[in-house]
């Protein structure tokens, strides 16, 4: 029985209510009026329920579908104006219990090189980031009790927000590890992480216990119940995601809207994040076994659908996206990316051979942080390496209410423009400094509080002069 308050996962992912959505969009995929009508209430920018939202993505209308993406294109405008967050993934080990047959960290897989980053390690890579000007991480680690017990994460993360070279700083460790318990989600809320993100992989139970065939991560009820106990254990950035290419995308559509309308309702604040990766080519993985690959259409609808029906959510998308894919969503609702990314364990600060290889996937965007920040800005969007929330407290609903209250244009704007110019002035091309100092004087005009404004102009010629760390 679906029952979005309940806290059992076959309950407010209900199997039955996903079928019936799936029916619902399909005998409406070409209703004009029924299409129209859910386009009205979604123009009011306060989201859309999933069984609404599977039918726009399901709108084979031509011209409803051109609107579908405008809407998407002027919320994105609405809640994150032209500023896109950067960050970069940290890789802590590769060690791993599970048996995840899409990841080639499972653990039969006997010929990728196992790494664990030493503390001393962690410092280097650490500092590689801060070298490229990054001040946002995601730390990944696979599940393994023995190999990185959550002893080994949380001192992982102290070594973190303890490094200070030269301007570096990492402000902000997001944190990416398996589905744990209570007691452990409150020692990670202490150690100071911004985000918890555990992706649902797919949301649909029988497909997940295939792809899943051992290790705690089988557990399909556990895994699916994780934010709920985060939550519980005072975390309120919680970041969700599923793999597209595992599952009919249709399915995992709506229950990853399903799993955002239960975090709301049940815990008080829906998801701070929204991530949709796809699958992607690796050692011992072959996308083509999974016959559910999307084509980048679909991707870019997917991305427009969800910006729709979940506004205020921060979405993510990775380096497994290639360029061209990235800079199309980018207009349809993403707001967070990373840029200059390894996804092998110790990347940063050593090139690994193909023998030493450890990579989780293979990247699509290669591209280093300076050149994705160059481009960017020739895309007239402000990269922002601003993390003032999670520093000042504002975070779950305080800093869901700073979103929905419209307010960001004074306070992220000039967070973004601050953050991008300690960037410019530290690590920066000389090519991308010259085009970023022309954004932020033309970008300093647009923050409507004059006050702001003027703060926010004599706090980037402090920056000029070799200050740092200022914040709204
Ligand atoms: Fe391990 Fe995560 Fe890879 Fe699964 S997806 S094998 S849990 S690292
Ligand atoms: Fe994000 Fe808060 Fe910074 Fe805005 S002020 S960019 S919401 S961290």
């Amino acid at each position: 029985m679906y029952n979005v308050m309940s806290s059992k996962a076959e309950e407010f992912i209900s199997d039955e209510e996903i079928r019936d959505s799936l029916i619902y969009a399909e005998e409406n995929k070409n209703n004009r009026d029924v299409i129209e009508q859910i386009l009205k209430k979604a123009s009011e920018m306060k989201g859309i329920s999933h069984k609404e939202a599977i039918v726009l993505l399901d709108c084979e209308i031509e011209d409803l579908n051109e609107r579908i993406y405008e809407l998407a294109k002027n919320i994105k405008q609405e809640f994150y104006g032209n500023r896109i967050v950067m960050f970069a993934p940290l890789y802590l080990s590769n060690y791993c219990i599970n048996g995840c047959k899409y990841c080639p960290y499972h653990l039969k897989n006997k010929h990728i090189a196992r790494k664990k980053l030493t503390q001393d390690e962690i410092i280097k890579e650490v500092m590689a980031l801060q070298d490229m000007g990054h001040k946002r991480l995601a730390l990944e680690a696979g599940e393994d009790p023995i190999n990185n017990p959550i002893e080994y994460i949380l001192e992982s993360i102290q070594t973190i927000y303890s490094i200070k070279h030269k301007n570096g700083a990492i402000r902000r460790v997001n944190v990416n590890i398996a589905a744990t318990t209570v007691e452990n989600y409150r020692k990670l809320k202490e150690a100071g992480i911004g985000t918890y993100i555990l992706f649902q992989e797919t949301y649909h139970k029988k497909s997940y216990e295939e792809l899943h065939p051992s290790g705690p991560k089988s557990d399909y009820a556990y895994h699916t119940e994780a934010m709920d106990r985060a939550n519980k254990a005072g975390i309120d950035d919680l970041g969700i995601g599923v793999l597209f290419g595992l599952n009919n995308y249709r399915y995992d559509f709506t229950g990853i809207i399903m799993h955002a309308e239960h975090m709301e309702a049940y815990g008080g604040v829906g998801p701070h994040t929204i991530s949709v990766p796809r699958v992607r080519k690796a050692d011992d993985i072959d996308p083509d076994v999974f016959d559910n690959g999307i084509s980048d259409e679909t991707f870019a609808k997917i991305v427009a659908c969800l910006r729709i029906a979940v506004p205020y959510t921060g979405m993510i998308v990775s380096t497994r996206e290639s360029q061209a894919s990235r800079e199309r969503v980018l207009k349809l609702g993403i707001s967070q990316i990373s840029g200059g990314s390894r996804t092998s364990v110790g990347g940063y600060a050593k090139q690994e051979t193909p023998e030493d290889n450890s990579a989780q996937f293979d990247i699509s965007d290669n591209r280093s942080l300076d050149e994705v920040v160059h481009w960017l800005m020739e895309l007239g969007y402000v990269p922002s390496f601003c993390t003032a929330c999670y520093r000042e407290g504002r975070t779950g609903d305080r800093f869901m209410t700073l979103l929905k209250s419209k307010q960001i244009i004074n306070c992220c704007h000039p967070n973004a423009l601050m953050t991008l110019k300690e960037y410019l002035e530290d690590y920066a091309s000389e090519d991308t400094k010259k085009i970023g100092e022309k954004l932020i004087k033309e970008e300093l005009k647009k923050i409507p509080n004059k006050t702001v404004q003027n703060k926010a102009k004599e706090y980037i010629e402090n920056i000029h002069s070799g200050k740092r760390d200022f914040r709204f």
